[in-house]
């Protein structure tokens, strides 16, 4: 069966198409500037060049008709006609409480879905109209919804609820649920096969550290801890996010800044993270420049950084009584050689030796630990699409 893969945003859209008999990549492509001018599709067939067409685009559904219509095609495309479509994944960022699994859509899903677009009202909306405009196009083919809080789910509630009045969590659902599940799950399921241990044995801390970057604690292959909260706002300092604050921090700048309403989130969530202490750049290859020039506060931005990602390290050891392996993936984690370096740096006490020579390299599958460090130090690429595919893949095979 071959599944298409659609990351829906409010002007993009990510898509891949996979082969399930092999799990094959076969294209790949980016919808630019939905809905503004110059829309553009970037298509890719694997092996091939790529193909970019600038069309205008009104809306989600002008952007997957030409999503299809590049997967069609007789010179680019993979598939002869949509029938060989089997099914649709769709990611979806929050699924609430309400759905710890990824599920065929239904139009019961789809409602709660609805409901849980307060939750994540930059997020959810553009996901679901991805689905509708997926559904009209292709009325037959079913689609699955694969979220990013549902691998956070398992967590213990000392773990997600927050020491603010209980009735805020009752009545508003005000709660740490947790984000970037699927690429935790999936790094933290190639840990269990690279090192050929099941991962019911396996305690695990997964650092996904991208421009968003969060920790994960997994225990027996579920998470009972994550660095995100109720937004992806908490947690790791991450490009522009400031991660964990003190929440007086807000209204004390509030005040003194005479910010308008709305003003204190977007300084917080855009202006703020690595960018905010540098000046520099969210961009941790340009932090690093700057930092070697001698910027010093490129300099104490990656320390703050790494200082923050150690200490989840360390809590998250503490709350699973120890560590079999520490799991690096995503941008930075996956490529940044230095960053790694400074993480691990000075935690033998811990058992957590990092092979300097091995951790040489980016974007590859390796274990970079010493030989003699008790916890395995692996760099794992994610591939959150995989994932989807394979969830689309599973749940739809038994209902074909
Ligand atoms: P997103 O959260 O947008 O999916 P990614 O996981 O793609 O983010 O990570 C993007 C970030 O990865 C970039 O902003 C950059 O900071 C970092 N990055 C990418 N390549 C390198 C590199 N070679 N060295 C250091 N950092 C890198």
């Amino acid at each position: 069966m071959k599944v298409l893969v659609i990351n829906c945003g409010s002007s993009s859209l990510k898509y891949q198409v996979l082969d399930m008999t092999t799990e094959a990549l076969l294209a790949k492509g980016l919808v630019e500037r939905i809905g503004m001018d110059g829309s553009v599709i970037t298509h890719e067939k694997i092996g091939m060049d790529k193909f970019i067409l600038t069309v205008p685009m009104k809306d989600h559904q002008d952007a997957i008709g030409h999503v299809l219509e590049a997967i069609q095609d007789a010179d680019h495309g993979v598939v002869a006609s949509m029938d060989e479509i089997g099914a649709v994944g769709h990611r979806v960022v929050h699924a609430g409480e309400k759905y710890s699994k990824s599920v065929l859509v239904t139009p019961a899903v789809l409602r709660g879905l609805e409901e849980c677009c307060e939750l994540a009202p930059l997020h959810n909306p553009p996901n679901l109209l991805g689905i509708a405009a997926c559904q009209a196009l292709m009325p037959n083919t079913p689609m699955v919804t694969v979220f990013d809080t549902a691998f956070h789910q398992t967590m213990p509630p000392e773990s997600y609820i927050y020491a603010i009045p209980y009735e805020y969590y009752q009545k508003h659902g005000i709660r740490r649920y947790g984000f970037h599940g699927t690429s935790h799950k999936y790094v933290a399921e190639r840990t269990a096969d690279i090192l050929n241990v099941a991962l019911d044995d396996l305690k695990i801390i997964t650092c996904h550290l991208g421009n968003g970057a969060s920790v994960s604690a997994i225990k027996r292959g579920k998470c009972i801890d994550t660095s995100m909260g109720f937004t992806p706002l908490e947690g790791l300092v991450m490009g522009t996010r400031s991660g964990d604050i003190d929440p007086a921090i807000v209204t004390f700048i509030r005040e003194k800044e005479k910010l308008e309403q709305g003003v204190a989130n977007d300084i917080l969530n855009k202006k703020s993270g690595v960018l905010g202490i540098s000046g520099v750049s969210s961009d941790f290859r340009d932090i690093e420049a700057a930092a070697e020039e001698g910027n010093e506060r490129a300099q104490l931005a990656l320390k703050v950084f790494a200082h923050k990602v150690r200490f989840y390290i360390g809590a998250y050891i503490a709350e699973m009584n120890g560590v079999d392996a520490i799991v690096f993936t995503a941008g930075v984690g996956e490529n940044d050689i230095e960053m790694r370096d400074i993480i691990c740096n000075d935690l033998g006490n811990l058992g957590i030796k990092l092979d300097l020579v091995k951790n040489k390299v980016r974007g590859k599958e390796t274990i970079i630990s010493r030989d003699d460090s008790k916890v395995k130090i692996i760099l794992i690429p994610t591939n959150e699409e995989l994932m989807i595919a394979r969830d689309t893949y599973n749940i739809v095979k038994k209902i074909k």
